[in-house]
């Protein structure tokens, strides 16, 4: 609020709000057949089997590591360049989060070759994270998965509808999370899905999202079911119809959106070729992407200089974020032992532009010129 540019902008209108009010008037506000719609129209549009919707991204984690059978003694090797539920959702199962480093500025996506280095026989699973919407090293990273029997988790939260060599991200590894947090690509206020093409993974999501009981009350209401039972310790991770029915109005309005995007972020690429001081991560990709941020890193400054760039961009109305503080630099993670080069060099020196669909092109070049002014 009071920026002349923010960073993001939600892209709501009378269809979110008409969404929430039918919902309302109907009578069933909790899980129920619109969070059914919107499970089996994002499965349809991911070209995957199964979408659970569930409360946010951080318990679709969570519950994904719980179905790979992740606990106490097992480690999960995770990137630090992250948002921090990524990591806590190791912590929730008991394991123990192995911090990898990136590959460079220019991918700033975990290392394959530091996986390989971390893994040892207590290592069972890897959490990608598909950093901006752009792919991680996915078929060298599933290779070394399938090999070493480690259960791969994406945490797709950047990347709806993103592709890796023809597949959408979050549908690669055993399980994908995406999240329909509000400044997300799709928002719904709080939200989040667990996809997967593993039937088993998929029930057990559902008996897990809801108490390890074995009906909902949804098909008790509706007459399909008298009683339950309860299976296993499961929680309350449930979506309900009025996020699931505003996430139906945010799907269908997914496409152009990113169409505008990809628009949008050409238009940066044009002006921000003329900062040599400046590396923008996928700068080169071509492959369709969500495009979730606008991530540049300024080669060569350290925290303070990028600190006060982005004082200076803040006194010219552009809001500006990191993405992210590293993970590992945490008090509840800090530990002197960790060496992540790659990862400190970037969070110290990356600053996220502002960027959504609607951004003019005179709004970029505002924002291009403000970086200009500021650098100098
Ligand atoms: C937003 C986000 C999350 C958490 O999602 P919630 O739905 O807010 O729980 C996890 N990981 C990444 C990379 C995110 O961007």
């Amino acid at each position: 609020m009071g920026y002349k540019i923010p960073l993001f902008d939600l892209n709501f209108d009378e269809a979110e709000a008409l969404a929430a009010y039918e919902v309302i008037k109907s009578g069933w506000i909790s899980t129920g057949p619109k969070c059914l719609e919107f499970e089996n129209r994002f499965s349809s549009m991911l070209n995957v089997e199964h979408a659970v919707s569930l409360a946010n991204c951080t318990v679709a984690l969570h519950l994904a590591l719980e179905i790979g059978g992740i606990g106490p003694g097992d480690e999960v090797i995770v990137p630090s360049l992250t948002f921090v539920a990524t990591v806590n959702a190791v912590r929730y199962t008991g394991a123990t989060p192995v911090f990898a480093d990136v590959i460079s500025a220019e991918n700033p996506t975990i290392d394959p070759k530091q996986i390989k280095l971390l893994t040892n026989e207590r290592t069972k699973a890897i959490i990608v994270m598909h950093y901006a919407g752009f792919p991680c090293q996915m078929d060298e990273i599933m290779e070394y998965a399938r090999d070493w029997n480690l259960f791969v988790v994406e945490d797709a939260c950047h990347g709806p509808l993103s592709e890796y060599r023809g597949q959408k991200l979050g549908t690669i590894g055993d399980i994908g999370c995406f999240s329909f947090f509000s400044n997300k690509n799709i928002s719904t206020g709080e939200g989040g899905m667990l996809v997967t093409n593993n039937t088993d993974y998929a029930q057990t999501a559902k008996l897990l999202r809801s108490h390890g009981m074995t009906t909902m009350s949804y098909q008790r209401a509706s007459g399909h079911a008298t009683e339950y039972d309860v299976l296993r310790l499961g929680y309350n991770y449930r979506m309900d119809d009025i996020h699931a029915a505003i996430g139906l109005a945010q799907l269908d309005k997914i496409k152009a959106d990113l169409e505008k995007r990809a628009k949008v972020r050409q238009t940066y690429l044009e002006y921000l070729a003329a900062f040599s001081e400046v590396t923008v991560p996928f700068g080169e990709h071509k492959e369709f992407s969500s495009n979730y941020i606008m991530p540049i890193v300024i080669n060569g400054v350290g925290k303070e200089r990028r600190d006060t760039i982005r004082e200076a961009m803040h006194a010219r109305g552009v809001q500006t974020s990191v993405h992210y503080p590293a993970v590992h630099r945490f008090s509840i993670y800090r530990n002197e032992k960790i060496k992540l080069p790659m990862t400190e060099a970037i969070t110290d020196s990356i600053l996220t532009l502002p960027f959504y669909a609607n951004l003019s092109n005179d709004e970029v070049r505002f924002v291009c010129d403000s970086l200009a002014e500021t650098l100098r």
